[in-house]
């Protein structure tokens, strides 16, 4: 059944919500037949190559917005560090460390609403000569860009080289307002749209573990398929002290239930680049490297908060599986 269902979707089948929901549900005994199938799909897209995304916090903490998972948020009570946004200077020192350490992309992040247009400009500017010294592709997360101050900025960036926008969508609609009260899924729903229009390539995942169904999440599964996102970072909560989630701390998804969710995101966006995200380490454990079998990516060398597993070891996880990081060029 499940080589069958991995064989009608490289054909062109679009898997449905009762499909989504019964690779959440099949027994356990399934297990390794399901990530055979999301391997079988992965490797006809994307071979044995990792796409290898390296963070910047280019503007860490006191972020006016009040996400319950986030510990940049000014609502949450442990911010240790905090800085305004990187100049230009440090953001092109950074993408050279992040070329460096085998990185195929550099992901700027900024904690904010919505960024300021100083701060895209000086994105702007840091990205033309990134483009231009080391050709390294530039994805841009600055927050929410919404109506005609939003397309204005994300125009700028684009013509400044920038090639990918990100804006998680993070949860179900039905359940936003219980992860967040000061925008709506509407708000980042439009800023997705906006970003299309700019002519980004998008990047939109979510965080699983934050009180949604398999039914939430088998949804957005199909969400970000109809709203053509190219990369999906898929994240599972890590509860950080100090936030609303953080009671969370004991939430742990048994690891196979988290490649599961890998393989649903895989098997309904087949070309779209997968990323086993933040939490992979804490959730998957043991099981880490078989992620690779369904995901196509990684972020290299920790999260925005959080350290990861460091990059020696990531870039050795991906060794031992005898694939390969794309090269950032
Ligand atoms: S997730 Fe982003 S918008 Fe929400 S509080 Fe954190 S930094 Fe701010």
């Amino acid at each position: 059944m499940w080589k069958e269902l991995a064989q009608r979707i490289l054909s062109g089948y679009d898997l449905t919500h009762d499909d989504a929901l019964t690779i959440l549900r099949a027994p356990d005994t399934e297990h390794l037949q399901i990530l055979d199938a999301a391997w079988t799909v992965r490797r006809q897209y994307f071979g044995n190559l990792v796409k290898a995304n390296v963070l910047s916090n280019a503007k860490r903490g006191l972020c006016s917005e009040d996400c319950h998972y986030c510990g940049q948020s000014q609502h949450a009570q442990d911010v240790s560090a905090k800085h305004g946004f990187l100049t230009k200077e440090e953001l092109v020192r950074q993408a050279k460390e992040a070329q460096e350490t085998g990185g195929s992309r550099f992901c700027v992040t900024m904690a904010v609403r919505s960024a300021s247009w100083s701060a895209v400009e000086t994105l702007a500017d840091a990205t033309k000569q990134i483009k231009a010294e080391l050709g390294m592709e530039v994805c841009a997360c600055m927050g929410l860009m919404t109506g005609d101050t939003g397309k204005a900025k994300l125009k700028f960036l684009k013509d400044a080289g920038v090639d990918a926008y990100n804006h998680n969508l993070n949860t179900h609609e039905e359940i936003y307002p219980q992860i967040c009260s000061t925008h709506t899924y509407q708000d980042r729903l439009e800023t997705l749209h906006n970003a299309q229009q700019a002519g980004f390539s998008l990047c939109s995942g979510l965080i699983i573990g934050m009180g949604e169904s398999d039914e939430q999440i088998a949804e957005l599964a199909l969400t970000f398929r109809r709203e053509k996102v190219d990369s999906i970072p898929v994240n599972f909560l890590i509860a950080v002290e100090g936030t609303k989630l953080a009671q969370r701390t004991k939430m742990e998804l048994r690891p196979w239930k988290a490649l599961r969710y890998l393989c649903l995101f895989r098997l309904a966006n087949p070309s779209a680049e997968i990323r086993a995200s933040a939490g992979r380490e804490l959730h998957l454990r043991s099981l880490q490297n078989l992620a690779l079998f369904p995901a196509n990516s990684i972020f290299l060398d920790g999260y925005l908060t959080q350290p990861g597993q460091g990059a020696e070891k990531d870039l050795a996880m991906i060794n031992d599986l005898e694939m390969e990081v794309i090269a950032g060029h």
